[in-house]
């Protein structure tokens, strides 16, 4: 889509593209057996047929854009269960997306939304000295734990009381590991460009140090390009198309500057943004088409790429279950890899867990503008979870991270989660391979 069009073409766009996808429904109503909001709402404007209706209406021009049709379309995690199980092949997800930049065009963009989106990301440096003066105050005087005193604020900031937080990073990853870590262990096989996102700058740290280990030990040089910025996926879901937009050119022209023969994400949504979502703001050219062919997950990439000999691998005792993150299963078609990644590690018990693929409720920002829906979600995984009888999660989302935690956390039970390159790394660690 061209980028220098005005907010009236833009807008028209967005309701041609919306409507290219809602005449394929057949109102069929398959997706009401599917869609987890709907399960919880038992609501029909909350589910695919209800908004591909709704978005029929808008486009007509037969109903206007108020608080209850707002509400409707903000009811989506994007989740792709509707289009994975579509007989007609709707993705009434990109419907929801479009309708949300539509409704931008009509409206504006909320005040709060463009300071973060267009202000706050794009300068990068705001965030990431609030993460750390965050995390020191998390440290120094309040921690993190249920007793916490500091919960009595949560709800000054929209948050509640309950929701546990993770420990934010003291340093970001992109400030502790250099720009270019040399490939050990023999000559350089590939260069590749590692997309930390932000949860693994500003959080996980330990996610992004276990990327760099186990690549750079299995003899490809990584690069940390330290301009990189959010891949624009929480722009995009909550209705800025010019954010969004202008983040994804952002980091395709800088990822292209450093010769790269592959780009690695340890994020699912970073993983489906650099690959696909950012397709639809980049005009197609055999450059944008070079570039998403050379985006791969961590486990995509560790499976196809790295020869990882059992000797290689020390004991990690855990009985392991694994949980899909959409944006990974249906929205990369990844669902194999980080399994054979686990069970490849000496003494850990694989237990195929019930309902795997289903969502969890975080969704990105839906977890923190919608928490008490995404914490009903969450619960059913917490059962599946405690069925399993496993010690350990382990995933390839922060935000599926995050989410599982704290509701682990609200339910009293041990089960720790993890990323699986972090386990993958602990077991090479433990057998002094890196
Ligand atoms: S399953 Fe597909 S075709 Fe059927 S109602 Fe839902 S969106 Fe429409
Ligand atoms: S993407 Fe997920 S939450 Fe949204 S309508 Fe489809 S099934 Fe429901």
């Amino acid at each position: 889509m061209n980028a220098h069009i005005s907010q009236k073409e833009l807008a028209e766009q967005h309701l041609l593209e919306a409507a290219k996808e809602f005449q394929k429904c057949m109102q069929c109503g398959k997706c009401r057996s599917v869609c987890p909001v709907f399960k919880e709402f038992g609501n029909e404007l909350y589910v695919a047929r209800g908004k591909n209706k709704l978005a029929e209406k808008l486009v007509s021009g037969d109903l206007q854009i108020t608080k209850k049709v707002e509400s409707a379309i903000n009811e989506c995690l994007n989740c792709k269960t509707c289009s994975t199980n579509c007989p007609a092949g709707v993705s009434p997800e990109h419907v929801v997306l479009r309708l949300r930049w539509y409704i931008t065009t009509q409206k504006g963009l909320h005040f709060f939304k463009a300071l973060i989106f267009r202000q706050l990301l794009w300068r990068k440096w705001p965030i990431t000295l609030g993460c750390s003066i965050v995390a020191l105050a998390q440290r120094v005087l309040f921690g993190i734990g249920p007793k916490n005193p500091v919960r009595y604020l949560f709800p000054l900031f929209g948050f509640a009381k309950r929701r546990n937080f993770p420990q934010l990073a003291l340093r970001s990853a992109q400030s502790i590991l250099p720009e270019v870590n040399p490939a050990k262990n023999g000559p350089r096989k590939m260069r590749i460009g590692y997309f930390t996102g932000c949860a693994g700058n500003l959080i996980y740290t330990n996610v992004a140090k276990s990327v760099v280990d186990v690549l750079t030990a299995y003899g490809h040089e990584v690069v940390i390009p330290k301009k990189q910025k959010c891949n624009g996926t929480p722009v995009l879901s909550n209705g800025d198309y010019e954010g969004a937009r202008r983040l994804m050119q952002h980091n395709f022209d800088l990822f292209r500057q450093y010769d790269l023969d592959a780009i690695v994400v340890a994020c699912s949504s970073c993983g489906m943004s650099l690959k696909k979502e950012i397709k639809v703001f980049i005009d197609d050219s055999p450059e944008l088409q070079e570039f998403t062919g050379k985006v791969y997950d961590i486990n995509e990439f560790i499976e196809q790429n790295l020869e990882i000999k059992p000797e290689q691998l020390g004991r990690l005792p855990y009985k392991v279950t694994y949980h899909d993150p959409c944006h990974m299963v249906r929205g990369q078609g990844i669902k194999d890899q980080p399994r054979e990644l686990l069970k490849m590690i000496p003494g850990v018990e694989f237990t195929e867990m019930k309902n795997a693929d289903t969502c969890c409720g975080s969704a990105g920002s839906y977890c923190i503008t919608h928490y008490e829906t995404s914490i009903k979600i969450n619960d059913h995984k917490i059962k599946d979870i405690q069925d399993a009888n496993v010690d350990m999660v382990a995933t390839g989302c922060p935000t599926c991270v995050m989410h599982i935690s704290d509701n682990l956390a609200q339910h009293d039970s041990k089960e720790n989660v993890k990323f699986v390159v972090e386990l993958l790394a602990d077991s090479l660690r433990a057998a002094k391979t890196i």
